[in-house]
């Protein structure tokens, strides 16, 4: 910082004045909000792979290709200050109203998106490895958003983004308290969540394991009553001992889920018994591939896909597909009018 000082002291005035911008946006960009923050879905992504067999990881890599599975857990957040990705700002969260059920819809949401791209790879057999590697994208990603308890909230307050809280690490919105301000201020690792896995049962982690979405975003609703477990915006360090504790299970969840996927996909499409096998205590793989019918009562657009077949691709150009209708309806939906900018 001194030499940098130093730098702008000695040019002149109108680079000063740049070089002030400069330096005054750096000190802004640690405050922008992510959804989960970088450093949790890196950690949902690197959990994942502490627990996948090798040849999953491979099968994963070989599309990923140069891409590490960090930078992969975080693509739909890079992107956003990309105008052409706006059609995916939606598809971060799932608004229901408070006491409300989820009815299926048409809309382009974290569930229905997840399922359909979970329903792509199923699938995969023709698709090209650029399209393959976007839905991997979308999944790496929202298996990540899905367990933040704020991205499955209500749209009266956008997921908490316009709840203001005063707390001993951070004054702003809840939602980027519980995206980043937790697990930064408390240090969480990846040592930290592995940690957890052994207060599971067997049992437990076989039904943590099995695919299903739906169930998933209700478990992560279920946590909203201790999420809002604070009076007049005042959070206290019990709270933030109490929910670094939940953050930390939901990461290690999700990491557990990404794998449970991983598994799944890459075995229906390569069915050598060598490839994806599930580990003992593992039976999702061989029997929570959900038929389309199942996928069109969660509201997602499975029979779409089937019609059109192919992707988009990471490069942002668009072939006939899946991708196109749910870009085209983005555009056009309601929601795409009411999202902020900003919401995370
Ligand atoms: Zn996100």
């Amino acid at each position: 910082m001194f030499y940098f000082c130093m730098f702008v002291a000695t040019i002149k005035p109108m680079k000063k004045i740049i070089a002030s911008f400069f330096l005054a946006l750096t000190c802004i960009m640690p405050c922008r909000s992510f959804a989960w923050g970088k450093a949790g879905h890196e950690l949902v992504a690197e959990i994942a792979f502490h627990y996948l067999d090798d040849a999953t990881k491979q099968a994963v890599m070989k599309y990923l290709k140069r891409m590490t599975i960090e930078a992969a857990s975080t693509w739909m957040d890079e992107n956003r200050s990309d105008h052409f990705y706006d059609y995916m700002r939606t598809w971060h969260y799932i608004d229901i109203t408070k006491g409300e059920e989820y009815h299926p819809s048409a809309e382009k949401n974290m569930l229905t998106v997840l399922n359909s791209a979970i329903y792509a790879l199923q699938h995969k057999d023709g698709m090209k490895d650029k399209d393959i590697k976007q839905d991997l994208l979308l999944i790496f990603h929202l298996v990540g958003d899905l367990h933040q308890p704020l991205h499955t909230g209500y749209p009266e307050d956008k997921g908490g983004n316009t709840v203001e809280i005063k707390s001993p690490i951070y004054n702003g919105n809840l939602h980027s308290f519980w995206d980043t301000q937790i697990i930064e201020a408390e240090n969480i690792k990846l040592d930290d969540c592995l940690a957890l896995y052994n207060n599971f049962t067997a049992e437990e982690i076989k039904s943590i394991n099995k695919l299903n979405v739906l169930q998933w975003m209700k478990q992560s609703r279920a946590l909203l009553d201790g999420v809002y477990d604070f009076t007049d915006g005042k959070i206290d360090q019990a709270y933030i001992d109490k929910n670094k504790e939940v953050i930390k299970k939901q990461l290690l969840i999700g990491g557990l889920r990404l794998a449970s996927i991983l598994r799944n996909v890459f075995k229906v499409a390569q069915p050598q018994p060598s490839m994806g096998t599930a580990p003992a205590n593992d039976t999702s793989a061989a029997t929570n591939h959900l038929p389309a019918a199942d996928y069109a009562k969660n509201g997602n657009s499975a029979s779409q896909l089937m019609d059109a077949g192919n992707h988009a691709s990471t490069d942002g150009t668009f072939s006939m597909g899946l991708f196109q209708i749910v870009a085209n309806n983005s555009r056009q939906g309601r929601r795409q009018l009411t999202v902020p900018a900003d919401r995370s």
